[in-house]
Order: structure tokens, then C-alpha cells, then sequence
């Protein structure tokens, strides 16, 4: 990893593993490619609650599943997407692109970045085509060479439209009429290498983070419940009565009818972390409910135990956390419902937008203010919420400020002194 662009990594094991994998194409600049990375780790969430996923963009590919990939170069989801422009000089230009698209599979077997681009001029006068061809780093050459020769015959299929795109398992391969390779020198990529392998492994991080609902909490999670288990303080019959006793806990059954069994018409948003609904209990009362994407069933009662610490932490600028159900298939909290839902879908509504006078935005700006400063000030247990943005500042009906997703997750933290929710949400 340190001698290549690219990056992969895993959290957990067993059924709490998770495997990511980025990597820019190889003309990319740093600075391009994180920008692309930061694209990808946006729209990848919205492959959840599937057990994977992945992108290809135009400069860059990034993978999550809950299995190990990192040697599969085909599958059934190989696919390969075709410009919308024809040709007039359709023959001379189908062999122009085969016999580039052949150079540039010579190009990526010759090199260990596994990168190769073409440049080559149609016989018919002053048009070129453009061909680029990219493996991931984790195949060895054998299984790159097979994805490649498979996505050579396939990209033909577009031929003689103006641009081809295949996208496989094990490689990418684009050409095109137009000029799309980046002018970019090998001297700032290696001049950046170190920097951008710092950010790709960081950004495979967050996107196990995004893909699993933190990584890092699980992580914690994960070792925390090991440590307890040694000291044998694991119980279930224990959590079984702990949880029966508790009005944090909520039946699965119970949350599960609230919401009318996760239907879309409920769904109020997506996070990093989980998808929320709106639900109904029995006796009436409206609850705001997010489904995490990672279970966290094996350790109920870290999970219990921190829902119970920050179900604690009340103040009228904070969105009560109600409880959580964590003994049950999925890992669900439970959270007051906030009928105007968060800010951004004002602020970056014309019309709902127009709503917001500038008493209600100072208003709202106070409320936040005052939120964040008893979160910082309670003594109990101090909380710093480091993903303040408008997505995360939920409106009453009066819309008064109430701040979301502060806490949970990251109490685990060995300085006690306070909690931080360092890389709490997407970008
Ligand atoms: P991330 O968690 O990745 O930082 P996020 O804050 O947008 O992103 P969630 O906290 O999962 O993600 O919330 C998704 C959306 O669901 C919010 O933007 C908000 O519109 C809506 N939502 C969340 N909690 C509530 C709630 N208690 N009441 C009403 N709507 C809510």
C-alpha cells in the first residue's frame, strides 16, 4: 500500500467483516483524485442496506462487501456502457480503437501500476482516438490480463459509436473520439504518493465507516466485548432481564409495526449510518427510527449501555434519544420524531426556504449554539460533535434548533474526558 496509489482495507471478521477498495486511475492527479474519492463516498451509501457496493467514475473505481473481493476480476454484475454519437467514418475508426485498446492492454500488463493509455491517430486525416485501460492493484497479472482480454472484446460492442465504457469486476476500460486523459506527469504522482496513499487508505476507511455504519465504533465495539467476555461479565440471561426491565428497550416486533414494516412511504432520510423512518407506537406517539446498517446483536449490551448514557444527556436543543432495540435481527435507535425534519431541506429549498426570515435563521443559529455548548460544558459526560451541519440540525414544529446524531458510537474512546464524533458522517 505504501508504494501504490491505491488502497484497501478490512474491519472485522467474521460476520462483522467488511473489505474496502479505491483506487484512482492512473492519470489522475492527487488533487483530482481525492475530489473523486470524496464523489464516490457520497453516492456509495446509497448501495445500503445491500451488503455492497460499488462505483465507477470516470477517474476513479471504489468497492465495499462484506466478503473478501480483492481477487475477483469478473461477475455477474460486469457491464459496459456505450457514447451516443456515431461515426461517419465507422470502419477506419473501429480499427483504429481495437488496435489502441490492444496497445493500452500491453500498456497496464507492463507496469505494476496496472494503468495504460493510448493516443493514436485515425489513417484517415487528423482525428485521434483515446483509450484508457486500469486493473486493481489486489489481481495478480494473470487475472488482470483475463479481465482486460474479456473487456477488449466486450468495449467492441460499442464500436462505432464515439465512446465505450466497460465496467468489470477486475478493470475498467474507456475510449472515446474526444480527448479525455489528463495531462497529468508521473513525477507529481510519485511527488504526491505518500499523501495520496494517506488519503486512500483513510477514504477506504470511511467508506467501510459509511458502508457498515463506523468501522471504528464497531472496531471498539468489537474489542471491548472481546475484553468484557474474557472477564466473563457477558451475560445473556443477564441482558435478557436488563433489557426486559428497560424502557430504553425497544421489541423489535414493536418497531418494526411502528413503521409499517420499513415502508418506503415512512423513509424521512438516509445517513452515513442508517436509513431513518418515521414510525408510529401504539399509544400514538410519532418516533423518528434509525436502522442501522451494521447489527450489533453480538454486542447488545455495549450498545445498550451507550444508548443508556446518552438517552441521559438531555437539554431543549438536542433531539432525545429515546432508546434502542439491540438484542433483535437489526440494530435500530429510536429518537424523537422532529415533524420539519432537518435544515437542509430549507435551506437548500427555494420555496422552503423562503419560510426561513431571518429572525427564524438567528433563532435557529442561537438554539444550535446553545445545543453545542452544553454538550461541550455538561459534566456528566462531555460530548464534541464534529459533523455540525445542516443535515444534523433537526427543526420542531416552531422550528427551534435541535442538533441529531451527537454521542453515540464513539464514547468508546480511551480518553474519558470526553466524547468526540470524529468522522461521524458523510461528507
Ligand atoms: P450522516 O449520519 O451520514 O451524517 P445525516 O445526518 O443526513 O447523515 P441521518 O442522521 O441518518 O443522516 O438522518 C437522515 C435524515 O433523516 C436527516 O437528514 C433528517 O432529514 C431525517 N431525520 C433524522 N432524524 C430525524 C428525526 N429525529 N426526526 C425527523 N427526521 C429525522
Amino acid at each position: 500500500m505504501r508504494t501504490s496509489s491505491n488502497g484497501t482495507a478490512v474491519v472485522g471478521t467474521g460476520p462483522d467483516g467488511n473489505y474496502g477498495l479505491a483506487q484512482c486511475y492512473g492519470d489522475l492527479s492527487s488533487q483530482d483524485c481525492i475530489l473523486c474519492y470524496a464523489e464516490a463516498r457520497t453516492v456509495l451509501p446509497s448501495c445500503f442496506p445491500n451488503n455492497g457496493g460499488r462505483i465507477y467514475l470516470d477517474g476513479c473505481f471504489m468497492r465495499v462487501q462484506n466478503y473478501s473481493f480483492y481477487d475477483e476480476y469478473t461477475g455477474p454484475d460486469d457491464s459496459y456502457v456505450c457514447g451516443n454519437k456515431t461515426r461517419r467514418n465507422g470502419l477506419l475508426f473501429k480499427e483504429t480503437v481495437k488496435r489502441a485498446v490492444a496497445n493500452a492492454v500491453t500498456d497496464v500488463l507492463g507496469n505494476s501500476e496496472y494503468f495504460g493509455r493510448v493516443q493514436m491517430l485515425v489513417a484517415s486525416g487528423n482525428e485521434s482516438v483515446y483509450v484508457l485501460a486500469e486493473c486493481w492493484r489486489s489481481l495478480n497479472l494473470s487475472s488482470c490480463k483475463a479481465c482486460l482480454d474479456n473487456a477488449s472484446l466486450v468495449i467492441e460492442k460499442c464500436l462505432p459509436w464515439s465512446e465505450g465504457r466497460v465496467l468489470n469486476t477486475g478493470c475498467f476500460m474507456r475510449y472515446s473520439d474526444t480527448d479525455f486523459l489528463n495531462a497529468v506527469p508521473d513525477t507529481s504522482r510519485s511527488y504526491n504518493r505518500g499523501k495520496i496513499i494517506a488519503i486512500v487508505v483513510s477514504v477506504v476507511s470511511s467508506v467501510s465507516l459509511v458502508a457498515v455504519a463506523s468501522m471504528i465504533a464497531v472496531y471498539i465495539w468489537k474489542d471491548r466485548y472481546v475484553q468484557k467476555k474474557r472477564k466473563g461479565s457477558y451475560d445473556a440471561k443477564k441482558l435478557a432481564k436488563m433489557l426486559n426491565d428497560s424502557s430504553l428497550n425497544f421489541k423489535y416486533s414493536t418497531v418494526e409495526k411502528a413503521t409499517g414494516k420499513w415502508d418506503e412511504a415512512n423513509k424521512l432520510g438516509q445517513g452515513g449510518f442508517g436509513t431513518v423512518y418515521k414510525g408510529v407506537l401504539s399509544d400514538g406517539r410519532e418516533i423518528a427510527v434509525k436502522r442501522l446498517f451494521f447489527n450489533n446483536k453480538f454486542r447488545a449490551v455495549d450498545f445498550y449501555n451507550e444508548v443508556n448514557m446518552i438517552s441521559s444527556v438531555e437539554h431543549k436543543n438536542l433531539v432525545r434519544l429515546l432508546g434502542c432495540s439491540c438484542s433483535g435481527p437489526e440494530s435500530i435507535l429510536i429518537y424523537e420524531y422532529l415533524p420539519n425534519l432537518s435544515l437542509d431541506r430549507f435551506i437548500f429549498d427555494a420555496t422552503k426556504g423562503r419560510n426561513l426570515n431571518w429572525e427564524k435563521r438567528y433563532n435557529i443559529i442561537i438554539g444550535t449554539a446553545e445545543g453545542l455548548v452544553y454538550l461541550h460544558e455538561n459534566t456528566k459526560c462531555r460530548i464534541i460533535h464534529r459533523d455540525i451541519k445542516a443535515a444534523n440540525i433537526l427543526l420542531d414544529l416552531r422550528l427551534r434548533a435541535k442538533i441529531a446524531d451527537f454521542g453515540l458510537a464513539r464514547s468508546f474512546q480511551d480518553d474519558k474526558s470526553h466524547i468526540s464524533t470524529a468522522i461521524a458522517g458523510t461528507l
